[in-house]
């Protein structure tokens, strides 16, 4: 059971370091992307195919957020990228404190796409703005077709939503149809992208969403 028990002095604190860091962001030209989702839903595993994909044509950097240890830095460390570890300890999300403090360790002159993996929780990163320019909810089929109205908040304020590991849908008797339709009523002009590792289309939907908010916000 996850309960906040969080001053509003809080939330404003950290609106304002998310504002600071967003205007650090943008002098500097690097899109940041918030991905968040469940432990499980396939934050990781999206993250790295869109890594493979788009290392070739930007400069990404990765910051893996977790409670503890390092099996998602290191995954994508090996896809050739710079990767910081952000370890929470007790927290259950990013903040915009922790953020500020890893991007200084980025090398801003040499990004363009910064991929930020928030902790596996659907709950308080919605009261945690980074200073991300885009926020992404991942949820997987295997979390129940009830998940989307137990966790309003958070598709209310996403720019994407992604129902992952559609293949198994069936299996585990998921309809995706009532997700995505729950999604929408929530949040009506958010786009929705239904994904699976093993479908090759569906992984370039996703990516090359990422790519055109990139040039989207680099035009302006
Ligand atoms: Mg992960
Ligand atoms: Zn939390």
């Amino acid at each position: 059971m996850h309960v906040i028990h969080m001053e509003y002095d809080v939330f404003k604190a950290n609106d304002k370091i998310a504002e600071k860091n967003r205007k650090n962001l943008d002098r500097h030209q690097v899109f940041s992307v918030n991905i968040m989702g469940a432990i499980g839903s396939g934050k990781t595993t999206l993250i790295e195919e869109a890594i493979k994909n788009l290392k070739g044509k930007y400069r990404i950097a990765v910051i893996a957020g977790d409670v503890i240890a390092e099996m998602d830095a290191s995954r994508f460390r090996k896809l050739g990228v710079s990767t910081i570890p952000v370890n929470t300890g007790k927290e259950c999300h990013l903040d915009a404190k922790l953020l500020e403090k890893a991007l200084n360790e980025i090398d801003h002159e040499n990004t363009d796409i910064l991929l930020i993996e928030n902790v596996g929780n659907l709950i308080c990163p919605v009261d945690f703005k980074l200073g991300e320019h885009l926020r992404i909810v991942i949820v997987s089929v295997t979390e129940g077709d009830d998940i989307i109205l137990k966790h309003p908040m958070i598709f209310k304020t996403a720019d994407l939503a992604i129902i992952n590991k559609v293949d198994i849908a069936y299996a585990v008797d998921c309809n995706t149809k009532k997700m995505q339709e729950d999604i929408l009523s929530l949040n009506p002009d958010v786009p929705v992208i239904l994904t699976s590792k093993h479908d090759f289309k569906s992984l370039e939907t996703w990516i090359s969403f990422i790519e055109l908010s990139f040039k989207k916000t680099a035009e302006k």
